[in-house]
């Protein structure tokens, strides 16, 4: 039997076991890799690596059936999330935390990054508050992850660096 070609090899990320998954195109379909398989799984023995076949790929090193698409997805349409922060309007040192509603297209992260760095959110801003709905079309909002109900003295620069009470002498 040869030896299929290696496409990837990545960590499940899905739950702490953290599965070493290896990824291969499957010799019937080696030219059908950016396809959208149905699915299929195949039965291994005692010992052997789980492996399943979708997309024209095969997936091995899972220990449940979870890290199958988890594979097949990254190999061919990889997606991230992102959680940053920008200054509320009228200042620079009060910040506010935003994070994606769902994860995007890997390649869409710098565009949507380009465009979070034009946020000037007035206060007040409330977690879960939509900032951008719809980020450059992707379906997906940019929300707030911290409430701010206005210039909050504590975490004014300087003021925040005042000794605790707790703490001093
Ligand atoms: S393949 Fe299954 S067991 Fe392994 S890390 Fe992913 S979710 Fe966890």
């Amino acid at each position: 039997m040869s030896e299929r070609a290696v496409v990837d090899r990545l960590t499940c990320v899905l739950c702490p076991v953290g599965c070493e998954l290896e990824v291969r195109r499957t010799s019937a379909d080696e030219a059908d890799a950016a396809g959208s398989g149905t699915g299929k799984t195949r039965k291994t023995g005692p010992g052997e690596p789980r492996g399943s076949g979708t997309a024209g790929l095969e997936v091995r090193g899972n220990q449940c059936e979870k890290g199958v698409p988890f594979a097949v997805e990254e190999v061919l349409r990889p997606k991230r999330n992102l959680a940053t922060s920008v200054p509320v309007k009228g200042t620079a040192a009060i910040m506010v935390s935003v994070r994606l509603s769902a994860t995007v297209p890997r390649e869409m992260i710098f565009p949507i990054l380009a465009e979070i760095a034009k946020l000037r959110p007035e206060t007040p801003v409330r977690r879960g508050q939509v900032l951008i709905a719809n980020v450059l079309g992707t379906g997906v909002d940019v929300v707030a992850t911290r409430t701010l109900s206005g210039f909050d003295p504590l975490f004014h620069p300087r003021k925040s660096q005042a000794m605790p009470t707790r703490f001093k002498a």
